[in-house]
């Protein structure tokens, strides 16, 4: 099949590149030309596990390329739209991305057929309300006529995305008309596993409910991660034994500093700015809000009971908001680090792929090239990325500080090479 990808950020270039490997025609679109250049040259923009080989080698191929202009894609099946739904200031979702990729694409359709899938998150009604009028407004055409329009959320997780691009737990397909969805489905052919057909709505709301929904479990086991620490109990072991009842399942049920990243917050702000709308209030969601902005601050809470740390060197291991990527958007680190500078310390930063992005954020910390020169006299450490490097940490390593405190807001040392640190929760 030939595919196009409008928005080659984490969703568009993993789609793209796992379409590519499959052998599909991919051409991905991209409004930044220093993306477009990037992936034209077979290096990924971004990092993700795997992503460089797949993208290299399907570049190489002829499989893959990129462009700024969809007006340059000759034939294509499928248009998948990726492109970003951030918040705005009041919570409520962003569509300018949306809006803009849309009319492009009804440009495009002016003169040719194609399926469109709406991919990127959006609220329930977006589709129908946004991007179907405009893409029928510029393109002249009726949709389920002159093109077909299709909702696949993406439920990809940063850092194992390519494993989910190929192993999905389901595949959710919402749908205009009949022909597009057998259209989308047949593509997913290969895919094994459940495909769910609903309308465009289902389908939008879905993907909210299930982020809603993750970001509730872990906002849960951190509040239960809370009063273990009080008790003097291993939240950790609680979560084991929680996990273990089918009910409820061990996965999100890792204490910590809370999630962070471009989704969660986002979708949850957006869900309660519709429920909001819509009349009602969702006061879980806003509970949700509220309880994972304060959870980052724990840790800086438990750095102070154990030190005067004004005018302190605090190490920061990780920065971005899990291991695995370099993204940074959102990520508990971002109000640990503005904590700690308000308090005057000087922080010495190391993340294994994060440094770039969190230095357009913050541009005067010290940045190191690993966690050695990030520990070499601080006077404290926090721990906010579970990398799977920081396990290999051991006592020597730390032994390079002034002052040993060592407070991890990931699960990540190990107590075997590590002695006399604390967790967030644990
Ligand atoms: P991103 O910000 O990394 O990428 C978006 C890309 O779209 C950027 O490269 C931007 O330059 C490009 N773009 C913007 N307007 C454009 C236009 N008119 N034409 C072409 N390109 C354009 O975003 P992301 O993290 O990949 O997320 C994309 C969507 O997928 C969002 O709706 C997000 O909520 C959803 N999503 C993200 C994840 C995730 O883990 N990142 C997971 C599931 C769903």
């Amino acid at each position: 099949m030939r595919i196009t990808v409008v928005g080659s950020g984490y969703v568009g270039l993993c789609t793209a590149a796992g379409f590519a490997s499959l052998e599909h025609e991919v051409i991905c679109v991209d409004v930044d030309k220093n993306k477009v250049d990037c992936i034209n040259r077979g290096e990924p923009p971004i990092y993700e596990e795997g992503l460089g080989e797949l993208l290299a080698k399907a570049v190489k191929t002829g499989k893959l390329s990129a462009t700024q202009n969809i007006g340059t894609v000759k034939d294509t099946d499928f248009i998948f739209i990726a492109v970003g739904t951030p918040s705005k200031q009041d919570g409520n979702i962003d569509l300018k991305y949306i809006e803009k990729a849309s009319e492009d694409i009804g440009n495009f359709i002016k003169n040719n057929d194609a399926t469109v899938v709406v991919k990127s998150t959006v609220l329930p009604g977006t589709t129908e309300n946004t991007v179907i009028p405009a893409i029928e407004r510029v393109s002249g055409k009726t949709v389920g006529k002159g093109f077909g329009v299709c909702v696949n959320p993406e439920f990809l997780r940063e850092g194992k995305a390519l494993d989910d691009f190929f192993n999905p737990d389901r595949i959710v397909i919402g749908g205009y008309d009949r022909e597009s969805c057998d259209r989308l489905q047949e593509l997913y052919s290969s895919f094994n596993c459940p495909i769910k057909r609903t309308s465009i709505k289902t389908a939008e709301l879905i993907k909210y409910a299930s982020n809603a929904f993750l970001a509730t479990k872990i906002t849960f086991i951190n509040e239960i991660g809370n009063l273990c620490k009080t008790l003097d109990i291993d939240v950790n072991e609680v979560a084991e034994g929680m996990g273990l009842d089918k009910r409820i399942g061990g996965h999100f049920l890792q204490a910590g500093i809370g999630f962070g990243g471009s989704c969660f917050g986002k979708d949850v702000s957006a869900l309660l700015r519709k429920t909001d709308e819509s009349g009602d209030k969702s006061r879980i969601l806003e509970t949700v809000l509220s309880v994972n902005a304060a959870q980052p601050l724990r840790i800086v809470s438990l750095l102070e009971k154990r030190a005067d740390i004004r005018n302190r060197a605090v190490a920061i291991l990780g920065l971005a908001f899990k291991e695995g990527t370099d993204d940074v958007r959102d990520a508990p680190s971002i109000p640990v680090v503005t904590e700690l500078l308000r308090r005057g310390c000087s922080v010495r930063c190391y993340d294994p792929k994060a440094s770039e992005n969190m230095k357009k954020i913050f541009p005067n910390l010290t940045y190191t090239g690993s966690a050695a020169e990030a520990l070499n006299a601080a006077d404290a450490c926090l721990i906010l990325t579970g990398w799977e490097e920081f396990a290999s940490l051991t006592d020597k390593d730390f032994s390079a500080m002034n002052n040993r405190i060592i407070i991890e807001g990931r699960k990540i040392l190990d107590p075997e090479k590590v002695s006399g640190y604390e967790g967030v929760c644990w």
